[in-house]
């Protein structure tokens, strides 16, 4: 169905002071703004924005207008059709003025139209007695560009485009090139004059087919059908034209007033309807998907059904065009200044408008990455409000240089997630603040670190309320100690209520106090105690990875804890010996300097203190005794005689890498002894081990053997 649409999305948030004069000034920047875009896009055929940001910008300063009708200026875009002729075409003035289409968003503005119409109807044509429905004829609003052919005794003698609406180009060479538009008419005895109005378009291939050699030539791309039309249209080369396969579809007829057809010629037509069959029959293409609707409800449902099965066609559409179908009360309802009261261009939904940024808000996730959110006045867009969007980091906050206040152009990006695609500076308010990423955490206000490189910033205070809710929530979560019953609801009122300061305190959590919270109870109490319990025994991997340290995912977790087989020996191999961190495969720089951060804040290594005390283990399994060593550290049972110098390690380091292993390190050489480590220097150890033909490895032998698995 037809979407809510909300009708202000860009009127200020709050009202100014003095009203009369930022109105009138926003009337004027309007004003400005819309005319450059109209000229951009009707003179030179280059638009400078997206065609659903022009129509609510026009929106927005037509209902401005409408309120404040002192505010209406000669020069408003909303006092004129399209846009002036341009020069290098001659000039003509219309036999009959070419109008524009008023537009409708949704349904109520479009039951707004049908309202208005009957009223008009009712002084005008039948007083007293309005028609109870009146039929109509829906036609689709092919986006193309509008002509008017005149003929003379049958004979196309002009064609011009719209212009203004009372002034065009001639183009008549040019549209004799397009084959869908008769030369002469099939009529016997045809009147002294007609003029008809269609619309030329060029099909989607055409269209493609020219922006993929402009592009190939470098020049600049057309950025729509309607536009690449326009273009081909005012082209001076008439080839050119013939070669681009425009198309023409006729939609309204004009006859000299008292002409009656001979005999053997098609009746004269008394409605829209009609007027298509006389228009076809005289040898004019006229779209076939155009219906006879008999009441609202029957526009409505041809509207919704066309949403769809327009993008099957070969050509583009942005609505339907609803048509009073009897030409007599065409007549009677008349015309406003710019389009006939009698029909009304139905648009489909934007994926793209504009709206006004009010404020920046802020997430603060697990890892304490402050993401800012962008906060707009709600629009309608793809058929649901929206009015915040992500702006992902600081870099891209600044790439889009947003100020409050800013009008900016938001678009669904692949239908689902709101983005800023970006701002229309013209429309900044004069002081407006640029909105920057705050120095300090939103949420606990300690400052923020930007490391470099980097574009986020984060919040390293570990007990900040937004980090310690992600926190917990990432520790219950699935891959990590899988806690059943403990969401992010419970978890928020946990920590808003100040009953829990680190992942350590829900082990301490009294039942009665549990079952007292909102939406729990004795029993829901009691299996979250259970199944905090049975966390206890998830393996060290799952352990690891729920410390939801930066970088450390699943996949990480796993490899470490194969390699590092306790928090301890992950400490000391952090600590001491990083290089046998990045060994592991799979880990890179980035993950051993999370992991040093992590382990060597005070406050972490208390927390893992606690979990000890808790009863997790924090380590892998001890092997069973006369088990296989499959699950027993690596390195156990081996052992290892350090000689000489090695590159990077002191000898105390390579040691406790040994020993968190499962190794040993002995002091003398034996034939028991399993490897000797050689480094620069090395002696009369060296020396034996090789008298004894014992495997001798350097330091990245050993980082080697520390790594595997
Ligand atoms: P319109 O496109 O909203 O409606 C009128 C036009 O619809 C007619 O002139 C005709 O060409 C066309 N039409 C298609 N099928 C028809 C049918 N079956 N019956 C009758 N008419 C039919 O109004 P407009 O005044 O031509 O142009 C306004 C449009 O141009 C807006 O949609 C606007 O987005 C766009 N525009 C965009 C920019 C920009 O910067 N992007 C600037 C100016 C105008």
């Amino acid at each position: 169905m037809i979407s809510p649409r909300d009708p202000h999305p860009l009127s200020p948030a709050s009202s100014p002071p003095n009203q009369a004069s930022a109105e009138g000034q926003r009337a004027a920047e309007l004003r400005d703004l819309l005319n450059r875009a109209a000229h951009a896009y009707y003179v030179l055929d280059a638009p400078v924005m997206e065609d659903p940001v022009y129509d609510r910008l026009y929106r927005e300063l037509l209902e401005l207008e409408q309120a404040h009708p002192e505010l209406r200026s000669p020069d408003s875009p909303t006092q004129r059709v399209g846009g002036k002729p341009s020069e290098g075409f001659k000039e003509v003035e219309h036999r009959i003025g070419l109008l524009s289409l008023d537009n409708a968003f949704n349904s109520e503005e479009l039951a707004g139209w049908y309202g208005r119409l009957l009223k008009v109807l009712d002084r005008e044509a039948s007083p007293g007695e309005p028609p109870s429905a009146l039929a109509m004829v829906g036609e689709l609003k092919i986006d193309g560009n509008a002509l008017a052919l005149s003929y003379e005794r049958g004979l196309l003698v002009r064609a011009a485009t719209r212009g203004d609406g009372e002034r065009g180009e001639e183009i008549t060479t040019n549209v004799r090139t397009i084959q869908s538009v008769p030369l002469r008419l099939q009529l016997a005895e045809p009147p002294p004059w007609l003029e008809v109005r269609g619309e030329a378009l060029i099909p989607d291939a055409s269209f493609a087919a020219i922006n993929r050699e402009r592009q190939a030539r470098d020049e600049a791309l057309f950025a729509n059908p309607r536009n690449a039309c326009a273009g081909t249209l005012r082209q001076l080369d008439p080839k050119v034209v013939a070669a681009r396969r425009l198309d023409f579809f006729a939609y309204t007829l004009h006859l000299p007033p008292d002409w009656q057809p001979a005999a053997g010629d098609p009746p004269l037509p008394r409605s829209q309807w009609e007027s298509l069959r006389w228009l076809e029959a005289v040898g004019f293409r006229v779209n076939p998907n155009a219906e006879l609707l008999p009441n609202l409800a029957a526009v409505a449902d041809f509207f919704a059904a066309w949403d769809e099965r327009r993008k099957q066609l070969a050509y583009a559409t942005d609505g339907v065009v609803v048509k009073l179908n009897d030409l007599r009360l065409q007549d009677a309802a008349g015309f406003t200044q710019k389009a006939p009261r009698w029909a009304i261009a139905l648009k489909y939904p934007a994926e793209e408008a504009p709206s006004r940024l009010l404020r920046l808000s802020y997430q603060v996730g697990r890892t304490g990455v402050v993401t800012p959110v962008a906060e707009f006045a709600p629009v309608g867009l793809g058929g649901t409000s929206v009015s915040r969007a992500t702006l992902h980091n600081a870099d891209r906050l600044a790439e889009l240089d947003l100020h409050l206040g800013d009008t900016i152009v938001v678009c669904k990006a692949g239908e689902i997630i709101p983005k800023v695609v970006r701002v229309l500076t013209e429309l900044r308010p004069a002081a407006a603040q640029r909105a920057e990423l705050p120095s300090v955490c939103p949420e606990c206000g300690s400052q923020l670190v930007r490391e470099e490189g980097e574009a986020a910033s984060r919040c390293v205070n570990s007990s900040c309320p937004a980090i310690l809710r992600g926190a917990l929530r990432h520790w219950v979560s699935k891959g990590a100690l899988d806690v059943e019953g403990l969401g992010s609801k419970l978890i928020e009122q946990l920590v808003d209520r100040g009953l829990v300061a680190s992942i350590a305190d829900i082990y301490g959590l009294d039942g009665a106090l549990l079952a007292s919270l909102e939406r729990m109870g004795p029993r829901s109490a009691q299996n979250l105690l259970e199944a905090l319990a049975a966390s206890r025994q998830q393996p060290w991997h799952r352990q690891l990875y729920g410390l939801g340290i930066h970088h450390v995912g699943e996949v990480s977790a796993k490899a470490l804890a194969r390699t590092f087989t306790s928090a301890e020996a992950l400490t000391a191999a952090a600590r001491e010996a990083p290089e046998s961190i990045t060994a592991v495969h799979g880990i890179g720089g980035e993950i051993v300097q999370s992991l040093q951060q992590w382990l060597a804040t005070p406050a972490n290594q208390q927390l893992l203190e606690q979990l000890r005390r808790l009863g997790f283990s924090l380590a892998a399994p001890e092997p069973e005794p006369g088990a296989a060593n499959a699950a027993a550290p690596h390195l156990a049972g081996l052992s290892f005689v350090l000689t000489g110098s090695l590159p990077s390690l002191s000898r105390s380091q390579a040691q406790a890498l040994i020993e968190a292993a499962g190794g040993k390190v002995i002091a003398s050489v034996s034939r028991k002894t399993s490897y000797v480590v050689a480094g620069v220097e090395a002696g009369s150890k060296l020396v034996k081990a090789q008298g004894l033909g014992l495997p001798v490895i350097d330091e990245a032998g050993l980082l080697q053997l520390l790594a595997e698995s």
